[in-house]
């Protein structure tokens, strides 16, 4: 994620802070200055801050620790001042998995609230939990609310929250995936609505009109929407080699080529990005001269240098590889192209985003005459 930094790395998984959480951090220290607090008690409230975003990443961790173990590699986590990310390299689409990593999350904030009754429990002041002025006075109660909230919170059945995918997982034992997910992420944007009405009309006598609930509606309106589509696409390339999506009819370049050249197959044709080819077409090639590569280096003035010092190596592909696993190595790579090459016979194909989004643009098209014969 842009604007991130790393500031931890917990069980070999990067821990990083956007740079809105440190914004929310000097917010809250100068807005109690500014309500006339002590230095003491604003730091404290920092503090506080900080304390809840540890739950957070606990919380999180929980969802990558338990991936782990069914083999789903984390990326990161990141924090953000709505709450954490674990960014997990795929969901498993075995629904006892899922849900597994799915509780996980809220089962670590569940032990840390038990934690926190105990210690009060146990200390020499006395907490009176029926009291709700003490959640604002007393740091561990407060906590205590905090983690009990983050529970109730993230097992409300709407994607992106946790309640979200276990109802998606239980679903999917009964429905095929992508009709699982439909489903789930209907009720969650249905969810949502009622969360936007309560939030700009309040409930008459009980509760009153809440901006934050509104702000919450949209978050989840927009992730349930999101995970939808995201579901539907990959399901799209499910089973799909490399080789049905590949473009076959390609233009290469050679390192010692001048960028000249480029310019000219660019302008010339409709191929945007170039594999380039080593010594022998047998060998496997060594990059790609990316579009956007090109013109950077023409905008620096170096039309007659080569092809070879603004190569990306990209990696390769092979023909009967999935289209999905190699689209995500091309998100992940950045890179907009990747050479689709045999063992033996060298380049055979390319395959790029633009053609990855046509395929499934017609697959899908395709499939809805399916649905609608
Ligand atoms: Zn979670």
């Amino acid at each position: 994620m842009r604007w991130s930094w790393k500031i931890a790395t917990v069980a070999g998984i990067p821990v990083r802070m956007h740079a809105t959480f440190l914004l929310l951090l000097v917010w809250v220290f100068w807005s109690s200055l500014e309500e006339g607090s002590s230095l003491e008690k604003a730091a404290l409230g920092v503090a506080f801050i900080l304390a809840i975003f540890v739950c957070v990443v606990l919380h999180e961790l929980g969802h990558a620790l338990t991936g782990r173990r069914f083999g789903v590699h984390t990326r990161d986590i990141t924090l953000l001042p709505i709450g954490g990310v674990a960014r997990l390299d795929r969901i498993p689409k075995e629904p006892g998995q899922e849900i597994a990593i799915a509780v996980a999350g809220p089962a670590v904030n569940v032990v840390i609230a038990g934690v926190l009754l105990l210690v009060m429990h146990f200390s020499s002041r006395v907490y009176d939990l029926s009291d709700p002025r003490l959640y604002d006075r007393s740091f561990l109660a407060g906590l205590f609310k905090i983690n009990a909230w983050l529970v109730a919170f993230n097992l409300i059945p709407a994607f992106p929250m946790d309640g979200g995918r276990v109802l998606r997982a239980l679903l999917a034992t009964r429905l095929d995936y992508v009709r699982a997910t439909r489903v789930a992420a209907n009720v969650g944007q249905g969810i949502a609505f009622l969360f936007a009405i309560v939030g700009v009309i309040g409930i008459p006598g009980w509760a009153p009109p809440n901006p934050l609930l509104l702000f919450i509606a949209l978050f989840v309106f927009i992730g349930a929407g999101q995970e939808s589509a995201f579901v539907q696409m990959r399901s799209v390339f499910d089973g799909v080699p490399v080789s049905r999506a590949m473009i076959r009819d390609f233009r290469a370049l050679r390192p010692e080529d001048p960028l000249s050249r480029a310019v000219e197959l660019l302008l010339n044709g409709h191929q945007q990005d170039f594999p380039v080819l080593g010594r022998s077409d047998r060998d496997p090639p060594l990059g790609i001269l990316a579009r956007s590569d090109l013109l950077k280096a023409l905008a620096g003035g170096g039309a007659e240098r080569t092809v070879g010092e603004f190569t990306r190596t990209c990696g390769t592909a092979e023909p009967h590889e999935p289209l999905e696993a190699v689209f995500q190595k091309m998100q992940e790579s950045a890179c907009p192209a990747l050479p689709v090459v045999e063992p033996g016979r060298g380049i055979v194909g390319m395959v790029t985003l633009e053609n990855v989004g046509e395929f499934a643009m017609v697959q899908a098209a395709l499939g809805g005459e399916r649905r609608g014969a």
